[in-house]
C-alpha cells in the first residue's frame, strides 16, 4: 500500500469515529448532581478528588471538602485550598483507626463528622462536595450506611458528590453515577520510599 493509500484509509476511519463520537456527545444531553464514587488499591483517588475541586473552583463553583479518618492538617491540598475563597474545608478525623485503637472514640468522632457533611448535603450553596475517605467509616460500621445513602440522596439536584476511599461497597456502587476503581499495579512506598510532599501530601 502506498503513503497515500494508507493517508486516505487513515482519513476515513478517523471521519468514521469523529461521525461516531459526535453522536454519542449529542445524546448525552442531561444534567444533574452526580455521584462519583473513587476506590480501588492504587493510590490516586483523593488526588482526582482534589482535581475536582480546583475544576470547580475555576468555575467559580462552592465547594465543601469533609477529610474523614486523616487528622494531619499539613496537607498541600489543605494548604492551597483551604485558602480558595469558595472552597470549606474540614478535617474531621483523629487518626486511623489503628491509631486511636478506641472504637467508641471512632464512632463517636465519625458521627461529629458525619454532621458536618450533612450540612452541606443539605445546603444548595455547595455546588460539590467530596467526602474523602468515606468509606471506611461506612465499612467499619462507624457511620449508618442507609442513613449516609439517605442524605446523599436527599441532596439538592444539582449538587455533586464525590466519595473516596478502597473498598467502597456495591450498595454504593449501585447508587453511583461514576465508579472508578483504581488498581495498584506498583507503590513506591513498597520500594521503601517515604511520602513525598506534592505527591502523596
Ligand atoms: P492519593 O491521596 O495520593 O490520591 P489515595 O487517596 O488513592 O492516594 P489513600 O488510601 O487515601 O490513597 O492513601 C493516601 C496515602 O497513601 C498517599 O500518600 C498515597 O500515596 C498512599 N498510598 C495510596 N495507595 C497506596 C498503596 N497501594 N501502597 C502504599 N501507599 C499508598
Ligand atoms: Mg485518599
Amino acid at each position: 500500500m502506498t503513503d497515500s493509500d494508507k493517508n486516505t484509509r487513515h482519513q476515513a476511519r478517523m471521519a468514521r469515529k469523529k461521525a461516531m463520537i459526535d453522536a454519542s456527545i449529542a445524546r448525552a444531553d442531561q444534567e444533574k448532581g452526580l455521584l462519583l464514587v473513587l476506590t480501588g488499591n492504587g493510590k490516586g483517588k483523593s488526588s482526582s478528588a482534589f482535581g475536582m475541586v480546583g475544576r470547580s473552583l475555576g468555575h467559580g463553583m462552592t465547594v465543601g471538602v469533609c477529610q474523614f479518618l486523616k487528622s494531619r492538617t499539613d496537607t498541600g491540598e489543605e494548604a492551597f485550598f483551604g485558602k480558595q475563597a469558595g472552597c470549606d474545608w474540614h478535617v474531621l478525623g483523629d487518626g486511623f483507626t489503628w491509631e486511636t485503637q478506641n472504637r467508641e472514640q471512632d464512632i463517636a468522632t465519625s458521627q461529629r463528622g458525619w454532621a458536618v457533611a450533612q450540612r452541606m448535603l443539605a445546603d444548595p450553596r455547595y455546588d460539590l462536595v467530596v467526602l474523602d475517605e468515606l468509606t471506611y467509616l461506612l465499612n467499619y460500621g462507624y457511620l449508618d450506611a442507609d442513613q449516609v445513602l439517605d442524605d446523599i440522596s436527599a441532596r439538592p439536584p444539582m449538587q455533586h458528590v464525590v466519595v473516596t476511599g478502597r473498598a467502597a461497597s456495591e450498595t454504593l456502587r449501585d447508587f453511583a453515577d461514576t465508579v472508578s476503581e483504581i488498581a495498584d499495579v506498583k507503590h513506591a512506598y513498597r520500594d521503601g520510599i517515604k511520602a513525598q510532599q506534592g505527591i502523596d501530601l
